[in-house]
This record gives structure tokens, sequence and C-alpha cells, in this order.
């Protein structure tokens, strides 16, 4: 007789290439009832059957013709991944065309996809190694009925004793020129931060052990023997006045009364800068958290998440009050993923976009601070977008899901217009505070003079540091110079796996590529004439800072950007730093337009107003508007008044009064207008289709003209919009060729049918690489 048991095929999710589902048979040794779909579980892969982690899915009886593996063993008694988890995963492989396994193995914590090596007797303490595919039937009997009874289990999970490699010292290094794999190994660190030393052999070779020991002789890197975790320092907090403005008290009556009616609601909260926003979440979450249901706060950067924390913690520290981001270490991670799983009552979860893959039960309110921001989609890897999984979450709950920001999306704002969305404004500042006054300089009247600023922006400069306050003064370019020329034949120098040109990092004499982190010598040759000078052109925030500290007497200039944050918590830092007055000029990138608070910065100045305003993407404008607004908020938010100069060589830009207004509905119906004429989202939907291939690709040509004839098809066959193939606007990137495919639909699942029409193309060509991006937000 045939035994019904053999005939149960699970699906697992495998947490290893090739990232698919994928059959297994139930082993003989277990019983039936111990396999539960969400379980993680050991399956053997390959020739070797060597074991890999993986998580039950569903399950069928079928009769499978051949052989079919079995899984091999359970990583735990109880399901740590519940179905709610797998059924949002599911959907989200179903909206974002990957497979649950990719999803899966990029957002769960690390540390719950490690295969372990040994098992333990819980009695004894006796160590054994899992068994392997090939122990005998029996021995597997055995050793799987102590398991199901509980005297077999996995040793408690080691505190991962790596070695920590890190960057002690900032630059410039005496390194000399010729130790090659000294630079490399301070490059890679630079570039990633922090690394453990297998990944940094993985990536350098066995030998850069001898440089390592160098470099911490020199003092230039630390080694850490356990994991570090980091200690993220607060920013100095003003005592928030209990007492609510008027704008606060009618956001709240409207909000209040929605949250409790406990049906899906979302809600855009389009509050200026300095409105308030905050308390208005944090009320709410009181409410949320009273009724027994559990709170998400979602922020655009960690500095932000950390400060909220930080509030919330003090307004509402009777509750349970998580807080989760990347820089968290691995087991950290692990920690609030399992005190969130195993936590009974509502709890509130502040982060960064990740926090949403943790699973939280019960959601009651999800809040999405300074929604417009472009952190909230992940671009690589698996791309998702927070806003649109916050949104499933929230329809999944029956719960209320608010949007914040003082210069929202402009499709947020469409959508409620249009009603699809409840809209909630506030027009005030709290507090004697109010909006900055914004004026533009024209450069061509009022040309830079002193370093790159104009003569009326520097004498306010000169006055707010006559009075004791702060400026701060953004540029959205990082290093010492965008461009190097040689100055012999005026040639570019560029990097030679992307054809970008390099910036010139002064601190580190290196050139450095901003697109795929390739960095080289400063003395390099050049490749036109063979001459070997070259001169940096054009200013970006190091060399500003430099000029600011060495020519403004007894004023401290800080840089804040993503080379002077490379260290986890140092961001952190240097805001802290500010915000205490440690220094009275801050020069950064768009960074400082975060969100933060800086009560005694009086001035900001943006050097270049018209950075960006070229770019091949139709947000581009937006994106500008949103900037320069929201920098202009960081000014003033203290009790004296601000002011805010804008340099520009455009002076007549039609985006700049709604800037100088600080007038959001004045943009956005120009801006919407023109959506509307060239036929761009909110009004369409858009979908990138990525393609690459290496650059040296002999069938390249052959390719693109095949990819074009199907696009053609497509087109006639779908009722969507194609355009292209054509070189992606970054059109080489790491020695790969690179192709954009923009499709225009009037729906999602359009663009969906399209691209998996198209995907046919590559399946002889397993060197290209294409992806699907829905609504794309960098359109490099
Ligand atoms: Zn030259
Ligand atoms: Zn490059």
């Amino acid at each position: 007789m045939k035994n019904q048991k053999d005939d149960i095929i699970w699906s697992v999710a495998v947490l290893v290439p090739p990232y698919k589902s994928l059959a297994y048979k139930e082993p003989f040794y277990f019983p039936t009832d111990i396999w539960k779909p969400g379980l993680r579980v050991l399956v053997p892969m390959g020739r070797s059957n060597t074991l890999r982690p993986g998580v039950l899915e569903n399950y069928a009886y079928l009769t499978v013709p051949g052989r079919l593996k079995h899984i091999h063993w359970p990583l735990e008694k109880d399901n740590s991944i519940t179905l709610e988890f797998l059924e949002m995963i599911a959907e989200l492989s179903r909206r974002q065309a990957v497979t649950p396994s990719r999803i899966l193995a990029s957002v769960l914590p690390g540390s719950m996809r490690i295969v372990p090596e040994k098992l333990i007797f819980s009695e004894s303490g006796e160590k054994i190694s899992l068994p392997n595919c090939s122990c005998k039937s029996q021995r597997l009997d055995e050793l799987a009925r102590s398991w199901v009874k509980g005297d077999l289990i996995f040793p408690p999970s080691r505190k991962n004793i790596r070695k920590i490699i890190s960057v002690a010292k900032e630059p410039p290094w005496s390194i000399l020129p010729n130790a090659k794999l000294q630079w490399k190994v301070m490059d890679t660190l630079w570039q990633r931060g922090e690394m453990d030393l297998t990944s940094l052999k993985k990536i350098l070779g066995p030998s850069v052990k001898q440089s390592i020991a160098s470099l911490q002789d020199k003092g230039l890197i630390s080694v850490c023997d356990k994991e570090k975790s980091v200690c993220i320092e607060s920013l100095p907090q003003k005592q928030e006045k209990i007492k609510l403005s008027a704008d606060q008290e009618k956001a709240l009556s409207e909000l209040k009364p929605r949250l409790q009616a406990k049906t899906f609601d979302v809600s855009l909260l389009h509050g200026i800068t300095g409105s308030g926003k905050t308390m208005i979440y944090i009320y709410l979450a009181r409410v949320a958290l009273e009724g027994g249901r559990s709170v998400i706060f979602l922020a655009p950067e960690i500095a932000i998440a950390v400060q909220l924390y930080e509030q919330a913690v003090q307004i509402l520290g009777e509750h349970k009050v998580f807080l989760h981001h990347g820089l968290k270490s691995p087991s950290e991670k692990e920690s609030v993923f399992e005190s969130i799983r195993s936590s009974e009552g509502p709890l509130l979860l502040v982060g960064t976009r990740s926090a949403l893959f943790m699973p939280v039960k019960n959601i009651g309110l999800l809040v999405i601070d300074e929604e417009h921001d472009e952190s909230f989609k992940q671009d690589q890897g698996f791309v998702y977008q927070a806003k649109e999984i916050a949104h499933y979450v929230a329809k999944r709950d029956k719960a209320m899901l608010v949007l914040g920001s003082a210069t929202p999306d402009i499709k947020t704002y469409f959508a409620a217009k249009e009603d699809r969305i409840s809209l909630i404004s506030m027009n005030n500042r709290v507090g004697k505070s109010i909006l900055p006054e914004v004026c533009f300089v024209d450069l061509k009247v009022d040309p830079p003079k002193f370093g790159p600023l104009a003569g009326v922006s520097e004498s306010a400069l000169r006055e707010v540091l006559a009075r004791g306050e702060q400026a701060v003064i953004m540029h959205n370019r990082r290093g010492y110079s965008p461009v190097v020329m040689c100055t012999d034949c005026s040639e570019v120098a560029k990097c030679s796996e992307c054809q970008v040109s390099l910036t010139y990092h002064k601190s580190r004499q290196r050139l450095v590529c901003h697109y795929c982190g390739q960095s080289l010598p400063f003395s390099i040759i050049c490749s036109n004439c063979q001459g070997s000078e070259f001169v940096p052109v054009g200013d970006g925030t190091e060399k500003v800072e430099e000029f600011f500290q060495s020519n403004l007497a007894d004023t401290k200039v800080l840089r804040l950007d993503r080379d002077s944050s490379r260290n986890p918590g140092r961001t952190q830092e240097i805001l802290c730093d500010f915000a205490q007055n440690k220094a009275q000029v801050l020069v950064g990138t768009q960074m400082l337009s975060k969100g933060h608070t800086f009560p005694n910065a009086t001035l900001g100045i943006v050097i270049d107003g018209d950075l960006g305003l070229g770019l091949p993407d139709y947000r581009s404008s937006e994106r500008i508007f949103q900037l320069l607004v929201q920098l202009s908020g960081r000014a003033g938010r203290g009790d004296k008044p601000g002011k805010v100069f804008i340099q520009t060589r455009n002076p007549g830009h039609y985006c700049w009064k709604y800037v100088a207004e600080s007038n959001y509905v004045g943009f956005f119906e120009q801006e919407l207008a023109r959506r509307k004429l060239f036929a761009y989202p909110p009004f369409i939907r858009l979908g990138l289709i990525r393609i690459s291939f290496p650059s040296e690709w002999n069938q390249k040509e052959d390719f693109v003209a095949i990819v074009k004839n199907e696009a053609i098809s497509i087109q006639r066959n779908y009722g969507v919009k194609i355009m292209g193939p054509a070189p992606a606007p970054l059109s080489k990137l790491r020695n790969r060729d690179r192709y954009h495919l923009l499709i225009k639909a009037s729906d999602w699942h359009q663009i969906r049918k399209a691209y998996s029409a198209l995907l046919p193309c590559t399946d002889k060509h397993r060197i290209v690489r294409m992806s699907l991006d829905l609504d794309p937000m960098n359109m490099l």
C-alpha cells in the first residue's frame, strides 16, 4: 500500500540563489504535523546535497513522477514567520514581479538565514553534528524523535564573534603611494563602512591580512573582536510644549474619530515646516495604543528615526516602544524581530523603511513622516516602495495610514485633490516662529566673490555670525571638485568603467567615481596626451568647507555629507555638535534638508539652486522644489526669524516664485498642468525596464535590435506605450552597457504584462540582466 505521507509536497522558498520556490517531499522521519507554512527549514540542494535555508510556503497532495528530494530538518519548533507575513510577501511578489524567495532573503534578519552545524542535547549538553543527507534512516528516525520531544535542539545562536574592521582616522592617511593593497583596504572600508575580516578577504584576497596589520599599527583602522553595536547619540531636545496650537487641535479632531472607527483610512497631513506634525503623530499613537492596537512610525533616515523614537519614549513611555534601522547589528535586528513577534500587547515601532518587515500584529496606525522622501523607495536589490507596502498593511489590518509632509509627493496630493484620500492642512508654524524670508540671488548680476558666495550672501553670513547665530550652507555635490582637467589638453579624467567624470577628494588625495565607487590616485597620466598635470575644476562640499574654515576667522565649520558621515553614528554626532552650538557654520549636501531642527540657525544659503534642474527626469522640478522648501524650513525654527538666500543663474525659472512664497499648492497646480501635457504620472502609470550587459559582448547590437522589435509588437498588442530601448542617461556602469525602456500605461497590470512578454528575450543570454522598476524614482 502506498504511504499517503509521501505524497505531501511542499513548496519551499529557498533563501539562496537561484531564489526560487522548489518542491520537496515531507521526510519519513518526522511526523507530518510539525510542518506548517512559515516554518524555516533546511533543504538539500545541488548534487552534493548541501543544506540550505528555506521557508515553507504551502503544500499539496501530489504524485510527482521521478525522484524528489525531501526536506531535511526544521530550523525551529514554532514558525517565526506568520501566515500574514507570508501572505504579504506573496502579494509583494505578485506586484513587483520578483520571487518570494528573493524578497524573504532580503528582508529577514541575516541570522535567520544561517545554517547551523551542530545540534545539542538539552539535558546533557552533548553536542553532535547535524546529520547529513546520507545518514542512515534508523539514526535519522532516532534523532528526529528526540527533536520532536524537545530533547534535541539547536544550540542558542552564538554571539557572532567576528573581527569587525573600520576606519579609525579621517583622511588624509599616511600611506605610501605604492602600498596599493593598503590603499584598497582603506578605500573599500571608506566606501562600505565597517566590514568583517571574512568579507574583506573575499573582496581583496587572503594577503590582505598583512596590510590590515600594518594599517592597524599606524592607527588608521581599528579591529574589534566582537560585533560592534552602534551607539547613537540623540539630539538635545527642546521640552515640547504640551499645549497644542489651533492647527494641531483641528487636525487631531479630524483624525482621532477616524482612527477610532477602526476602518481602513488614508490621510495626507500637509503641514508647513515647523507646524508640529510630530506631536500629531504621537497623540494619535497614544489613541491607538490605548485602544489596544499597535503603531508603526517610518522616518526617511536614521537620525530622524532616532529623534522620533526619543520623543515617543518621552511621551508614551508607559508603552512598549521599539527602534529599528539599518545600522543595528544583525543580532540586535534579530532580537527586535523576536521581541516584536513574541510580544502580546500593542506596541510602537519607530524605524526606517525596512521596519515594515518587522512582524507587528494588529496594527491600528501607520505614519510615514516626510512621505515625499525618496528613501522610502528601495531601488537596489529587491525594489519596493514603502508607501505601497504601508498601504497594503493598513488595508489588511483596517488601520489608519497618515502620510505627513510639508512638500507632499505630487501623486499623493493629487490623490487628495481627487478625494481618494483625505487632506488635512496645517498652515502655521507652532509657537512664535515664522517661515523664513526667501531671496533669490542672480549670480549674473551679483557674481560669486567670497569663494562661492555672492556679495549679498556674504554680508548676510557675516551679520549672522556677528550676532552669534548659525548658518547652514547647502551645496548638493560632495567631494572637493566634481571634475579634474588635464592642464595640457583639457581632457577630463573619467572612470574607465562608467565613462563619467571622476570627482577629486582632496583629503584622501584620490579621484573617485561616484557611480561605481572605483578610486584612483590623484597623480594619474592623461589618457589623451600622456600629460601628468591635472587641475580640479568646480566646487564640492569639501572645498566649500575648506574655504569657509580658512577665510572666516574664529568660526568653526562642520560638514555633513556621505563622506563626512561614513562611520555609523557620525551623522548624529555632527548634528548634535551643531545643535549644541559647537560650530557656527554647517556645510552639506541635500542631507541637510531632511527634517532636522536647528533652533539657532537663522540663515540658509544654497550655493547653486540650479543643480539638478537639467536632469533627464520628469520629476526634477518637483525634487528641486521639495529640496529648497525643506532647506528653507531648517532656518528660523527657534524664536528668531530666519532668512534664506538661493543663488541661481536662472532667475526666471518658474519654480522660484513658489519656493520664495513656500507656496506648495501653487507649485502643485503648475506642475500638474505640465505633467498632463506630457503624459506623466499621476495621469499615467510609469514603468522602467533596465537592461544591462557586459560592454565587450559581441552580440549586443543584435540583442538590442531583437528587444526593439519585441517592444514594437508588445506596444501593438498590449495597448501600452513603450519608448526605447535607448542607452540610459548613465550609459555605462561598472563595465556594463545600460539600456532603458520606458513604459507608459493606464494601470500597473498592463506594465507587468508587457514586462513578462519582454522577459523571454533574455532566455538565451544569461549575461543580460533585465529588471522592472514600477514608478521609478531614479531615472539614471
Ligand atoms: Zn591631456
Ligand atoms: Zn565608475
